[in-house]
This record gives C-alpha cells, sequence and structure tokens, in this order.
C-alpha cells in the first residue's frame, strides 16, 4: 500500500530540479516506462536543501536506456545502472530491484570467486553479496536503507510515492530503517555509517529501533572491505558536520573500528591532542562552508597526528628527530591505520609531506625558508601547524613567523631572513 501525496501537499516544485534530470524523467514517460526521482535528491528537496545530486528509478532496463540516451552509458559489474552524462553532471538511473543489495562491489576475490554464479547470495552472516533482480517499484523502495531515502516524485501529476510513511519521518526528523533493523544493518553494515552520517548532516535522531543495534552490530564493519571503508569514511567528513559525526561514532562504539590507533589519546588529561582533532574537525567544516575543497590527506594526517607525535617524543624526548625517523615513524603510524581503513597511495603521499614539514617549516635559516616555501604542499603544512598551535603545542612562534613572512613585501622578507643568521 503507498500513499500517494498531491502536488498541492508537497513543496517539490520542478524549478528545484536539475533540467537535465528533468529531461531523463520526461524522455523515459514519453516512451512508455516509469520514471521517479528517488533517494537523497528527493530527500534534500523535502527539506528545503539543494540536492547535490538526482538519481532515477525506472523500470526500463540499463539496455533500454542505453537506446533511449545516446549520452549515456552502463556501469556497473555486480549491479548495472546506467550513467546518463549532461556536460558536468551525471544522473545515474537505476532500474527497480527486488531484495536489498549493498552498492558497491564485494572487493575480495575468494568472496568474488564464491559467488561468481550466484544471482543472489547470503554469507552465513547474513550479509548480502550479490543481488540482480529486477523488481517492482514497490520492492525497490523496500530495498532502500531508510524511509527518508525511499520516496519517488514523478512528473506525471507531480504526485509524491510513499511506500514506507518517509514523509512521517522527514517531518518529525528520524533516521529509521525499513524493515528489522538488526536484519538490514547486517545485510550491509555500511548502513551504520549511512544512518550516522545522514542523522548527522541532517540534524535528524536516528530513530530508537534503529538506533538500539548500533553499539551491538558496530564490530561487523570489520567484514567490510578497507577500500569501501574509506570511501565511506571520506563521506562521513564532508557532510559539513564533521565534529558532530565523530562524536556519534565514538557515542556508539564505531570509531574503534575506522579510528583506532588514535582513540586512546583523545582523553580528557590529553587535552593537546584532542583539542588539535577537533580543530581540525572544524577547519574542515569551515572550508566545505565556505565551497574549498578539501582533501582526505589533510584529515587523516590530521587524524594519526597525536599517534604520530606520540611515538616520536617515545623515542626522542623533545629533540628534533632525524628526517630517517619522521619517514621511519610515519610508515608505522600509516600501517598502523591501514589496518582499519586503506588509504589510497596519493594520500598516504601527501600525508607525509604535511608531517615532515612540519619540522621543516622552522626557518633556521634563508635554505630552509625557500625550500619549505617553494613546497607543493606548503600551503596544506602552514595550515596544519597553525591548528598545532592553536590546540595548544609550544612551536617557538612558527606559525606567527611564516604569517609575518607570507604577508610582507620583498624588503621585509629579506629583513626575516637576515634575523635568522
Ligand atoms: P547523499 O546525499 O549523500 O548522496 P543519498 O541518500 O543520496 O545521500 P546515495 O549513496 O547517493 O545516498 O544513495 C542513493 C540512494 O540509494 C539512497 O537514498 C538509498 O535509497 C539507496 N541506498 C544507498 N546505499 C544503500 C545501502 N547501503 N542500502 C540500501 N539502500 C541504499
Ligand atoms: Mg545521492
Amino acid at each position: 500500500d503507498v500513499d500517494i501525496i498531491a502536488r498541492e501537499d508537497h513543496c517539490i516544485t520542478r524549478k528545484n530540479i536539475s533540467p537535465n534530470a528533468l529531461k531523463v524523467l520526461y524522455r523515459l514517460n514519453d516512451a512508455g516506462f516509469q520514471a521517479f526521482l528517488v533517494g537523497g535528491g528527493v530527500r534534500d528537496l523535502l527539506l528545503q536543501g539543494h540536492p547535490k545530486d538526482f538519481d532515477i528509478s525506472t523500470d526500463a532496463t540499463p539496455e533500454q536506456v542505453k537506446e533511449l540516451f545516446r549520452n549515456s552509458r552502463v556501469v556497473g559489474r555486480r549491479f548495472k545502472i546506467a550513467h546518463v552524462r549532461f556536460g558536468r553532471e551525471i544522473i545515474e538511473v537505476t532500474t527497480f530491484r527486488a531484495h536489498h543489495d549493498i552498492e558497491t562491489e564485494v572487493e575480495d576475490d575468494q568472496s568474488r570467486r564464491h559467488i561468481r554464479d550466484l544471482d543472489s547470495a547470503h554469507t552465513s552472516g547474513g550479509m548480502i553479496l550479490r543481488d540482480n533482480v529486477y523488481g517492482s517499484i514497490n520492492e525497490d523502495a523496500l530495498r532502500r536503507d531508510f524511509t527518508v531515502n525511499a520516496l519517488y516524485y514523478t512528473t506525471k501529476g507531480f504526485v509524491l510515492l510513499d511506500f514506507v510513511n518517509g514523509l512521517a519521518d522527514i517531518k518529525s526528523r528520524q533516521i529509521r530503517m525499513i524493515g528489522d533493523p538488526d536484519t538490514r544493518f547486517r545485510e550491509d553494515p555500511v548502513r551504520i555509517l549511512r544512518a550516522v552520517r545522514l542523522a548527522a548532516k541532517l540534524d535528524f535522531d536516528i530513530e530508537k529501533s534503529t538506533e538500539a543495534p548500533l553499539p551491538r552490530l558496530a564490530h561487523l564493519l570489520q567484514s567490510i572491505s578497507s577500500a569501501r571503508l574509506f570511501d565511506e569514511t571520506v563521506k562521513l567528513f564532508t557532510t559539513g558536520k564533521s565534529a558532530e559525526t565523530f562524536a556519534m561514532l565514538r557515542h556508539y562504539g564505531i570509531a574503534e573500528y575506522l579510528f583506532k590507533p588514535v582513540l586512546s589519546y583523545l582523553t580528557d588529561d590529553n587535552p593537546i591532542d584532542t583539542q588539535f582533532v577537533a580543530l581540525a574537525f572544524r577547519n574542515t567544516d569551515q572550508r566545505l562552508a565556505q565551497g574549498k575543497s578539501i582533501t582526505p590527506a589533510f584529515l587523516y594526517a590530521a587524524l594519526l597526528w597525536p599517534v604520530l607525535r606520540h611515538e616520536l617524543m617515545q623515542q626522542n624526548g623533545n629533540r628534533r628527530p632525524t628526517a630517517t625517523q619522521i619517514q621511519q615513524t610515519a610508515s608505522d603510524v600509516i600501517a598502523s591505520q591501514l589496518r582499519y581503513t586503506a588509504i589510497p597511495k596519493r594520500f598516504t603521499a601527501m600525508m607525509r609531506e604535511i608531517w615532515e614539514l612540519q619540522w621543516r617549516l622552522e626557518p633556521v635559516s634563508k635554505r630552509a625558508v625557500d625550500g619549505a616555501m617553494g613546497h607543493q604542499r606548503f600551503r596544506a603544512a602552514y595550515d596544519f601547524l597553525l591548528l598545532r598551535e592553536e590546540a595548544g603545542e609550544d612551536l617557538g612562534g612558527t606559525g606567527a613567523w611564516w604569517t609575518r613572512f607570507q604577508l610582507g613585501d620583498r624588503a621585509d622578507q629579506e629583513n626575516m631572513i637576515a634575523a635568522l643568521q
């Protein structure tokens, strides 16, 4: 049974929908297919937010979509979907699916071999590995994760279809799992992270029965490939509410499956590191609010800084570590994190550079200053250093020195360098 919400009873209007998404909806309808806007796009339209992307759900198969749109291609190995491209905008068109599914490939080869010939397979723990069954719109609604993500909007009559009481949950600001929460978290433990991310991002509550299993099931994240965990972790911190998100992850006992190495340093009797990590989150949220880019490298460099700093202090006290010591310890610290989430090489390389520059930023000579200033990661490393000072590390005024240096003209800079000798 479905609630049909009439045009005048909801706030979605075409003018807030991407013209390209509208084109896809109309063309599918004209060809005799059903077509709906669905997922985060509808949710954010109802909340008067600005959706970052528009997903469409249809009864046309990916191949049929491909035939209708010359600017489209079929992607996905596990489950095929069509991408319709308009310049930089990609509209994702998904065929109605029955049952539940996970959104990404099973990474590890052994499981892939195991499930190669199956259309729908569960592990003994109840986790879904593969699911390739097309279904009706009704089934498509039920396989989605949360009620607020399962509303369908059509340009035929401009009505909203609600199979799961999602609209009520949007109004009362609740993240509620569709179906039995325990079962659905087991099927795809990444939904644990999605629940937290959505709640933090939208400032919603997690409904009681959805919330209850979180601490108990958090350990299931260990069965998710570290590559997928990396992707999801990055999403967790790009919602503009990273501090709230991190607090929730700790509250539910989820953080230890993602950031174990740093957690033991984030205690009340260790204010510098606690404050530093908090400032890194604040910095991330501020940058996003200003439309600036953020890199996972900066975030992970910050999250692991307390670990690196303490390891080096243990080896060296307060003496300046050698370049080799920094590199070796950085490798160890990164290795300890890689047991939890993958971090692509290009990011670990950047993390090392940001870290190494923390010592090279010390303005000891003209050569040191020129070298640091000319480094590709100077800006990131300088921002990082300012956060360290703000958190209470005593760096002998290095941050202020660089701020003054960058504001100065040529003559000022030469004077500052001359004063170093
Ligand atoms: P965002 O605003 O971050 O894009 P979203 O809800 O649109 O949020 P997507 O990852 O784009 O998230 O997924 C689109 C839709 O697909 C979701 O709204 C949900 O209906 C469904 N979905 C995504 N991931 C899952 C999952 N792990 N299990 C069930 N359904 C999912
Ligand atoms: Mg989306």
